[in-house]
C-alpha cells in the first residue's frame, strides 16, 4: 500500500513528500527486518514510548513513520516522512480496519479463555489443503497482535481466521472493528486474566462483543473435555464451511497438538538449541529468528538455522524463498542448512547471501552429513514441517540427560511481572530477585528474559559471583548484591555489580578496597534494620555516624535506600509493618537530607506490592511472585517451573513385602511400585517419604512408599494405569510447591531452591 494512501486512510498530517510503498507494519524496533518498506508506528503505552526508537530506526534505514508527536532531529532528515494522529494505535487499529474491509470473505474470529490458538492452528490445518488462509501468526491477539495480523490479508486471501484476547472491559470493541468476523468461535471461559473484571459474567459478556456482526457463532458441545472441546469446534466450524463429513473425520483424525513454544535447551559440544516445532510460516520463522537474536549470548557462538521445505498455499515458491533469504540476511544468520526437495531446488535463492548455505534432500541425509558432525559452538534454530521430523535432530542435539528435568516457562515469568506491574504506578522500578540461581529456576535465561522487560530497573542476586555469572553472560543491566562477602570486593568492581552496605564494618572494608582500587562514585544500597534484626544500620541511632562516614569519602555514593517487611505476607502482622515503615521513614529521610542527589527509596517484596501498593515508593523488589508463587495465600499465579521424571521401573510387590531402606514401606496389599530417578541428593526432601507426599503420574496421585534414597524413590501406582517410561510430575501446575512445603513443614522458597544443579532445565516462552 503507498503510503500517501495510509495517511488518507488514518486521517493523518504528513511531513515529507517521498512516496514509499509499504509492505510491512512495525510496532516493536528490535524485530526490524526490511527498513525500506516499513512503516513504524511510535506507540506510547503506560510501560513505553515507541517515539524513543525513531532515531534508532532511522539509522537503521526506516523512512515512514506514525507518531504523536514529530521529531527534533527531522531538520537533516530530509526524506523521511512523518505521518502525524493524535493517537498512534489507534491509527494503527484503523488502518487494519481499512484492510479489513476490503475483503468480502468469510472470516472466522476467536475468542475465549483457552485454546484460541489451538482451535486456530487447527482450522487452518485443515482448511489449509482447499484454500489461502491467511490467520494470526503465533498468538497475535492482543490490541496491537490484531492489527498486526489483519495487516496479513492480501490478494489470494479467501479466508481469514484471527484470535482476539483482552484484559479488561472495554477492549473487544476495538477488536471486532478490526477483525468484522462473519463467523464467531468461543472457546470458553476460565479464570485467566479475571483481575480486571468484575465477574465472570462481565467477561463473558465483554468477549461476546467480538461476535455482535456474527451471523453463526459456535461455542463446544457442553460436557467435552477441553482437549475434545477443540475439536468439536473445527468440527463444527468445518461443516459450517461445507466441508464433507468424511473429509473432517480424515483430516481430524491427522491432527496433532499445537506446540506453542520455542524450547532453549542446552545441547552437546557448545551448541544451544532453540526448537521451534510450530507451524512453518513465514511469521513464525520470522519470530522464531527474533527470538533467537535477541539472546545475549557468548560472541565466538555462530548463528545457525536449519530450515526444512516449507509449503504456503497461494505464494510462489521462489518468492517465498527470497524472503526467507532476506530474513536469513537481516538477521545475522551465519550459517544455513536448507533441508528437503523443494527448498534445495530453490538454492538460486540464496546465492547472494554472505552465509554459508548447504542444502541435503532429506532429514537423514543431513544426520549423516560431515557438517552435522562437526556442528560446535552454535546457536541452532531447527524450524521444519512436521513431515521432515527435526525432532531427529533436536535428540542427536541433546546433551544425554539425566532423566529429571526442571522445565522453566520464561513467558509466565513476564505474565507474572506483568501481573504485579499492575499494582505498581508506571514509573515504580522493580527490582527482579534472581538470587539462588532464580529460586532455581536458573538465573542466567531469567535474568535474560527480564531485562528486556521495562520497569524492571535491577536484577538482584545474593553473593558477588552470582552476579558476575550474570555478567559474563550478556546481562548489563544493573545489578544489586544483598550480601556481599568481604573477599569479594574486586569481583564487585571488576563486573560493575552494586553491594548492599548494612554495617560500618562492611562499610569501612568497601571503602578502603575502593579507594586502593582508585574507583570513585560507586553505587551502594544502604540497608535498615527496622525490625528483622538480620542485617542493616539502626535508624534510630546509627544515621549520624553513617553519614558522618558517607560524607567522608568519595568512593561509595547511596544510590538507594532500603529495608525489609518480616510480615507483608500475612494481615497479623500489619500493625508491625506499620511500625517498620515509620522506622525505615526516619532513616531514609535523615540521609536524604544529607545528600544533593535523589536517594532511591524501597521496602515492599512481592507480598508488599500486593498488600502494602500505597508503600512502592521508587522501587519494589520482587521474589517469589515472579516464580508464580503468591506468598499472600499460596496460590500459583502463572505455573514457571515443573519438576518433572519417568518411571524407571515398576514391580509388582505382594502385600506383606516392605519397600526401600529399612523396610519403612511396609505393603498392606499386593501393590505396584514404581522406582522414578530422584532424590535427596537431587534436593528431595527424605520427609516426602513415607506417604508424607505424593507426586502425579497422569494426573492422578502417586504416594511416595518407604524411604528417599540418595538418587532413586519409590511410588505407589497401584490405582494408576501406567507403565515404565510414562512421566511423573513431582511439582508444577497442578501440584503446588506450596503444598509439598506444606508437608513437610517448610515454605515453597524452600521447595523451589532445594531442586539441586544437577536437575538439568529446560527453558520454553509460551
Ligand atoms: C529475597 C528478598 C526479597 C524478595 O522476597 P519475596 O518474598 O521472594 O518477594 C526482597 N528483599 C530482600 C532483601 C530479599 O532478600
Amino acid at each position: 500500500m503507498q503510503l500517501s494512501t495510509i495517511a488518507s486512510l488514518i486521517g493523518a498530517r504528513q511531513t515529507g513528500h517521498t512516496d514509499i510503498d509499504i509492505n510491512w507494519l512495525l510496532t516493536d524496533s528490535r524485530s526490524l527486518c526490511f527498513p525500506e518498506s516499513t512503516l513504524f508506528f511510535a506507540i506510547r503505552t503506560q510501560r513505553g514510548d515507541g517515539h524513543r526508537y525513531i532515531q534508532d530506526l532511522y539509522s537503521r534505514g526506516v523512512r515512514a513513520f506514525v507518531v504523536q508527536d514529530v521529531p527534533q532531529f527531522t531538520a537533516t532528515a530530509g526524506e523521511c516522512v512523518f505521518l502525524q494522529v493524535e493517537n498512534s494505535l489507534v491509527a494503527l487499529q484503523r488502518l487494519a480496519e481499512r484492510k479489513r474491509e476490503e475483503y468480502d470473505i468469510p472470516v472466522i474470529g476467536i475468542t475465549g479463555s483457552n485454546g484460541k490458538t489451538t482451535v486456530k492452528e487447527w482450522l487452518y490445518q485443515m482448511l489449509s489443503p482447499d484454500m489461502t488462509v491467511t490467520r494470526s501468526p503465533r498468538s497475535y491477539n492482543s490490541q496491537i497482535g490484531v492489527p498486526l495480523s489483519v495487516w496479513g490479508l492480501w490478494e489470494k486471501s479467501q479466508i481469514g481466521i484471527f484470535e482476539a484476547a483482552i484484559s479488561q472491559p472495554g477492549e473487544m470493541e476495538a477488536l471486532e472493528r478490526i477483525i468484522q468476523p462473519t463467523i464467531g468461535v468461543f472457546t470458553g471461559l476460565g479464570a485467566a486474566h479475571q483481575e480486571n473484571f468484575r465477574s465472570m459474567e462481565q467477561k463473558r459478556q465483554e468477549k461476546m462483543k467480538l461476535f455482535s456482526h456474527c451471523k453463526t457463532v459456535f461455542v463446544p458441545t457442553p460436557g467435552l473435555s477441553a482437549l475434545e472441546a477443540d475439536r468439536d469446534l473445527c468440527r463444527q466450524v468445518c461443516r459450517h464451511l461445507g466441508m464433507p463429513d468424511d473429509v473432517i473425520e480424515q483430516r481430524l483424525s491427522q491432527l496433532e497438538p499445537i506446540a506453542m513454544r520455542l524450547e532453549v535447551k542446552q545441547g552437546r559440544h557448545g551448541c544451544m538449541i532453540i526448537n521451534d516445532s510450530y507451524n512453518s510460516d513465514l511469521n513464525s520463522l520470522g519470530i522464531a529468528m527474533d527470538f533467537m537474536n535477541r539472546r545475549p549470548d557468548r560472541a565466538d557462538r555462530q548463528r545457525v538455522l536449519i530450515l526444512s521445505d516449507i509449503l504456503q498455499s497461494g505464494v510462489p515458491p521462489t518468492m517465498f524463498y527470497e524472503h526467507v533469504a532476506q530474513l536469513v540476511q537481516m538477521r545475522g544468520v551465519e550459517c544455513l542448512i536448507g533441508i528437503g526437495p523443494s527448498i534445495s531446488a530453490h538454492a538460486a535463492c540464496f546465492d547472494q547471501l554472505q552465509a554459508q548455505c548447504q542444502f541435503y534432500p532429506s532429514t537423514d541425509a543431513y544426520l549423516h552429513s560431515q557438517s552435522f558432525a562437526t556442528l560446535r559452538d552454535s546457536v541452532v534454530l531447527i524450524k521444519g514441517a512436521r513431515n521432515f521430523h527435526f525432532e531427529k535432530i533436536t535428540q542427536a542435539l541433546e546433551q544425554k540427560v539425566h532423566e529429571t528435568i526442571l522445565e522453566v516457562n520464561l513467558g509466565a515469568v513476564v505474565d507474572n511481572l506483568n501481573y504485579y506491574r499492575s499494582f505498581l504506578n508506571p514509573d515504580t522500578k522493580i527490582i527482579c530477585m534472581v538470587k539462588a540461581d532464580a529460586y532455581g529456576a536458573g538465573a542466567v535465561e531469567v535474568s535474560k528474559t527480564l531485562q528486556s522487560q521495562t520497569q524492571v530497573g535491577y536484577l538482584a542476586v545474593a553473593v558477588a559471583d552470582e552476579g558476575a555469572l550474570l555478567r559474563s553472560n550478556g546481562i548489563t543491566k544493573p545489578i544489586m548484591i544483598m550480601n556481599p562477602e568481604m573477599t569479594s570486593f574486586d569481583t564487585l568492581f571488576e563486573y560493575n555489580l552494586e553491594p548492599e552496605v548494612y554495617s560500618f564494618r562492611i562499610l569501612d572494608a568497601l571503602v578502603r578496597a575502593a579507594e586502593h582500587a582508585g574507583i570513585t562514585g560507586m553505587p551502594i544500597h544502604i540497608k535498615l534494620d527496622t525490625g528483622m534484626h538480620r542485617l542493616g544500620f539502626d535508624p534510630e541511632t546509627q544515621m549520624p555516624q553513617l553519614i558522618d562516614r558517607l560524607q567522608h569519602q568519595t568512593a561509595l555514593v547511596p544510590r538507594s535506600v532500603f529495608s525489609h517487611f518480616v510480615g507483608s505476607d500475612s494481615d497479623t502482622f500489619d500493625q508491625f509493618s506499620a511500625l517498620q515503615y515509620r522506622r525505615y521513614l526516619i532513616g531514609a529521610d535523615a540521609l536524604q537530607e544529607a545528600f544533593p542527589h535523589h536517594i532511591l527509596r524501597h521496602m515492599d517484596n512481592s507480598a508488599g506490592i500486593e498488600h502494602f501498593p500505597d508503600r512502592q515508593m521508587d522501587m519494589v523488589r520482587l521474589g517469589l511472585g515472579l516464580y508464580g508463587i503468591d506468598p499472600r495465600n499460596n496460590a500459583i499465579i502463572n505455573n514457571v517451573s515443573t519438576l518433572k521424571t519417568t518411571i524407571l521401573q515398576i514391580h509388582d510387590v505382594k502385600a506383606g513385602e516392605t519397600v526401600g531402606y529399612s523396610r519403612r514401606g511396609k505393603l498392606t496389599r499386593d501393590s505396584r511400585i514404581a522406582a522414578i530417578p530422584i532424590g535427596y541428593a537431587d534436593g528431595w526432601d527424605r520427609l516426602f517419604g513415607n506417604g508424607n507426599a505424593y507426586a502425579l503420574v497422569n494426573g492422578q496421585k502417586a504416594p511416595y512408599v518407604g524411604n528417599i534414597c540418595m538418587d532413586v524413590c519409590m511410588i505407589d501406582v497401584t490405582d494408576i494405569p501406567c507403565q515404565e517410561g510414562d512421566q511423573v510430575v513431582l511439582f508444577g501446575d497442578q501440584l503446588s510447591p506450596s503444598i509439598l512445603a506444606r508437608t513437610v513443614n517448610t515454605i515453597p522458597y524452600e521447595i523451589l531452591t532445594s531442586v539441586s544443579h544437577r536437575v538439568k532445565r529446560i527453558y520454553y516462552h509460551e
